[in-house]
């Protein structure tokens, strides 16, 4: 068993026995649940917006070389310096080199998973540099040295109390119970830092090829001030972001929000295009933009699994997930958890390495069915399971499909493993929950189906 694999059994064990912790999210996404399905029905067809959405992503990613050249070309022609990054060193070495070269000391971020999934801010705080993370949400979790929880709730996880001793603590702030206060204090420590920020990174919600610009949707603003104040800004982001047209936001917008978070529209919705062009007020004076592949290619290439590259990132299909919503955002080890972490993480960090998250899955297909995009998530599940066989299949795993092949093909097997089976469930109980309990792996979490007194054949022979 690999330290992945353990660190996740382990962690998943030790977290849906905590009931406080299960309380608090099944709590705050059966609210969202309320709130998404309400805002669904300001869709004139949710369902017919999906199959829209799903074609347009589609139609992106099959002609992702010809989007990206042009979304690029129309980038650099405004100034911004467009950077090819293959894997996640390269994106860092682009970027700490622009650091550098700018003599900078105080970076502040807004949110971005491909920071993440790159170890962006290790990698800096390493060189030196002071870097904050301006979502509110990323920033408590930033203050309490963890990753983010969930892909759009970085702090789900924390209750107001628990995030008025981390500020008590680390900003030295007095004790409240409101979370307008806590916002408050928040923003008096942000506002100082975007001041004597040199550099501001962002993530990106779409890269619109049409006109060359990514679009950032958010709630508290604090991407447009990472974007606005400094004077460098650093656009990192997934190749796969692409939209044709600017006109697909119209749908994009709303669907994200809707599926994501139950609004009608975040609240600030923003459009980047180069540095600040003549006779323009505000905004950087160099922009750049860096295009992370980091095996996304690979997954690309993977005709059957490539509809994986079409998520927009909302993070319905965690929300929906009953894993996630017992073994929580941190269990799975990675950059992206939930249903579709556990489908890509695979691709992006090694099939063997990771294939245990395709397991941990009860293949109910919630995520499939709430997907706005809607990949096949659940399919996908299984299909890295029967990939990760194909590629490598376990000793005791091999040894126990033979023997049920053989059991099966066999009527005098079959018939007397039946017979043992019956003999020995009694006797089962005197050991059940011990570790002498040969079947200990299943029965601690699970109870075993009982035996039928009698066979089938037997029934069938009596039944007169
Ligand atoms: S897979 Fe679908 S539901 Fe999950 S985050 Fe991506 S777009 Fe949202």
């Amino acid at each position: 068993m690999n330290n992945w694999v353990s660190a996740f059994k382990e962690q998943a064990g030790r977290i849906t026995k905590d009931l406080r912790h299960r309380r608090l999210i099944q709590t705050a996404l059966g609210k969202y649940e309320v709130q998404r399905d309400r805002r669904k029905s300001a869709f004139q067809n949710w369902e017919s917006a999906r199959q829209i959405a799903a074609e347009t992503k589609w139609e992106a990613i099959q002609q992702l070389d010809k989007h990206l050249v042009e979304f690029t070309a129309k980038l650099e022609a405004r100034g911004t310096k467009v950077h090819w990054a293959t894997t996640a060193t390269q994106a860092r070495d682009i970027i700490l080199e622009i650091i550098r070269s700018k003599k900078a000391r105080c970076i502040i971020k807004s949110k971005a998973m491909t920071a993440e999934e790159i170890h962006l801010n290790d990698a800096m705080e390493k060189e030196g540099y002071e870097v904050v993370e301006s979502d509110l949400g990323e920033f408590i979790v930033q203050l309490r040295k963890e990753p983010p929880y969930h892909i759009v709730f970085p702090a789900m996880h924390l209750t107001r109390g628990e995030i008025s001793d981390l500020f008590e603590k680390e900003l030295g702030s007095a004790p409240t119970d409101s979370p307008e206060e806590l916002t408050m204090i928040a923003r008096r420590a942000l506002r100082k830092k975007y001041i004597a920020a040199d550099i501001g990174i962002t993530g990106a919600n779409f890269a619109i090829a049409e006109t060359g610009m990514i679009s950032i949707t958010e709630n508290e603003g604090n991407a447009r001030l990472t974007a606005a104040l400094p004077k460098t800004m650093i656009s990192l982001l997934g190749i796969e972001k692409v939209l044709p047209r600017l006109a697909d936001l119209a749908l994009f917008l709303p669907m994200l929000a809707t599926a994501g978070a139950g609004q009608p529209i975040t609240c600030y919705n923003s459009f980047y295009g180069g540095p600040r062009q003549p006779g323009e007020v505000d905004g950087p004076e160099e922009y750049h933009v860096v295009l992370l592949d980091n095996r996304r290619t690979e997954l690309l290439a993977d005709a059957e699994q490539r509809d994986a590259l079409h998520c927009i990132r909302c993070g319905a299909c965690l929300n929906v997930c009953p894993i996630y919503r017992n073994v929580g955002g941190h269990t799975y080890g990675t950059t992206y958890s939930g249903p579709i972490g556990s489908v890509i993480t695979p691709h992006l960090r090694g099939l063997q390495d990771w294939k245990h998250l395709s397991q941990a899955s009860s293949l109910c297909g919630a995520c499939t069915e709430t997907c706005p995009v809607k990949i096949n998530l659940h399919h996908h599940l299984l299909q890295n399971r029967r990939n990760a066989v194909q590629e490598k299949s376990g000793f005791w795993e091999r040894l126990a499909f033979r023997g049920f092949a053989a059991s099966m093909n066999s009527p005098f097997v079959f018939r007397m493993i039946g017979t043992l089976g019956r003999l020995f469930q009694p006797l089962h109980r005197l050991v059940k929950g011990s570790r002498i309990d040969p079947l200990h792996p299943w029965t601690q979490t699970r109870e075993l189906p009982r035996i039928a007194p009698q066979t089938f054949r037997e029934y069938w022979r009596n039944r007169s």
